[in-house]
């Protein structure tokens, strides 16, 4: 048995702490927050998007790129930065916009899904855990025909990886979701995917840390900031935090998500993750709500019934690190989806308005590897858009990097290329 701190209780923290105290590790979890989930993952689209691993550079953003320079997206914001950091993550990010590089990150990122999909049959049989997990299918509404031929490539070569996808008129995404009768957006036809899922992620982190802490040995260390490590030559030697206390461990999984970027100093391999900013809108659900998931591809607004609310999530901001979030935002997804759910939106009361930073990389791949500068710490962050569904698949590569407690600390599998 090894002795693992695990910084961050968002969806990777929270996942890794518990695959690996389940392999027989005695795990520490720390976070900053007073409680798990509190962070990119608390108000999240709550979509388990098994089949839309698309990574955000591509060549369709890269056509509609001089839009959002100039401000005409309302759904995206650059404020432009003379950081190097972000220059350079701008250029590795245009690197990979190009259709090779697109569907190659795009492979990549649909590969950890289908692990984490599996990890979470298995979770759900052991635990019996309850947030709101629903297989809801998911309709992508195409305001016309344009759209919707273009969608169509991406369509067929899914199913050839054997996602099943189908193109719908309106009349037929009628049928599956009959509450589009009310919705007022432009809807020519919709891709839709019957196996992708929904689940509350702020739930599950506060959930599954309750049951691990009960059934493992794995200790609970909130309120908690970690500001570094000290080491031992080249090799981690403990956690150490901001009130100079120490935590000894044999290694340490650093899930910090957004704020990883403050460990760079020691981890330069996180120095590619940048935060880019969304927002959410939770009302109360009423009979007016679709059950299945709808992402309305012209205003990038993703819709989900969650339990007995309704929520509303979208828009990406590249800021400037620690920029905080602009409350002008919030009025602007209202605006957005009340323009096509109105009896939702318009006048509705607000149950939560969140916002929350997504920790991307310039290829949407997340950083799953032990660290070079520093022995003995593994790095499982950059998850971007996709956090919730890559959480379980990120936990399970870690646990195989780590090993089981007989051959750890040392780290039993190579990263791979799509790591
Ligand atoms: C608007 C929006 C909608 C989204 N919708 C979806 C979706 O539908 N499906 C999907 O799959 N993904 C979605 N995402 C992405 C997903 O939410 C994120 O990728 C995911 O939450 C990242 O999880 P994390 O555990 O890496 O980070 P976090 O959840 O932010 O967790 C990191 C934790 O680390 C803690 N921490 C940081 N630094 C320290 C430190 N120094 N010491 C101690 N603790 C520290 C923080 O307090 C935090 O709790 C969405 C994101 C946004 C913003």
């Amino acid at each position: 048995m090894a002795r693992i701190a695990v910084i961050g209780a968002g969806v990777i923290g929270v996942s890794s702490a518990y695959l690996l105290a389940r392999a027989g590790h005695e795990v520490t979890l720390i976070d900053a927050a007073s409680e798990p989930g509190s962070g990119a993952s608390a108000g999240n689209a709550a979509q388990l998007s098994w089949a839309y691993g698309d990574a955000m550079a591509s060549p369709a953003l890269l056509k509609h790129l001089p839009a959002i320079a100039l401000g005409h997206d309302p759904a995206f914001r650059i404020r432009w930065q003379l950081d190097p950091d972000f220059l350079l993550w701008g250029l590795r990010f245009l690197a990979n916009a190009p259709f090779s590089r697109w569907w190659s990150n795009t492979q990549s990122i649909l590969k950890l899904a289908g692990e984490s999909r599996s990890e979470l049959a298995t979770l759900l049989a052991e635990t019996g855990l309850s947030f709101n997990y629903r297989l809801a299918g998911k309709l992508h509404l195409h305001p016309d025909q344009r759209s919707l031929a273009a969608a169509q490539p991406a369509v067929l070569r899914k199913n050839a990886l054997g996602f099943e996808q189908r193109m719908l008129s309106r009349a037929e995404a009628e049928q599956i979701e009959p509450a589009l009768v009310y919705y007022q957006g432009e809807i020519a036809g919709a891709v839709y995917t019957p196996g992708d899922a929904l689940g509350d992620a702020a739930g599950f982190c506060r959930q599954l840390t309750r049951y691990m802490a009960q059934h493992y040995q794995v200790s609970l260390l909130f309120n908690r900031k970690v500001a570094g490590f000290t080491r031992q030559a080249d090799r981690f030697a403990t956690v150490r935090f901001d009130d100079r206390e120490e935590l000894v461990a044999d290694a340490a999984v650093v899930a910090a998500g957004p704020q990883v970027r403050l460990l760079a100093a020691e981890l330069p391999e996180v120095r590619p993750v940048r935060p880019v900013r969304g927002y959410s809108l939770t009302m109360q659900r009423t009979a007016a709500a679709p059950a299945v998931s709808l992402t309305d591809v012209k205003r990038k607004l993703a819709f989900a019934s969650i339990g007995d609310r309704f929520r509303v999530a979208g828009l990406a901001d590249i800021e400037r690190p620690g920029a905080g979030f602009d409350p002008k935002r919030f009025e602007a997804l209202r605006s957005a989806a009340a323009d096509v759910l109105p009896d939702l939106f318009h006048g509705g009361v607000v149950l939560m308005r969140w916002s929350g930073e997504r920790p991307m990389t310039p290829s949407s791949r997340p950083i799953i590897r032990p660290s070079e500068a520093l022995k003995g710490v593994y790095i499982n962050t950059g998850h971007g858009m996709l956090g919730w569904t890559l959480a379980l698949g990120s936990a399970r590569r870690m646990v195989e990097l780590i090993g089981q407690p007989a051959r750890c600390p040392g780290p039993s599998r190579q990263p791979q290329a799509g790591d």
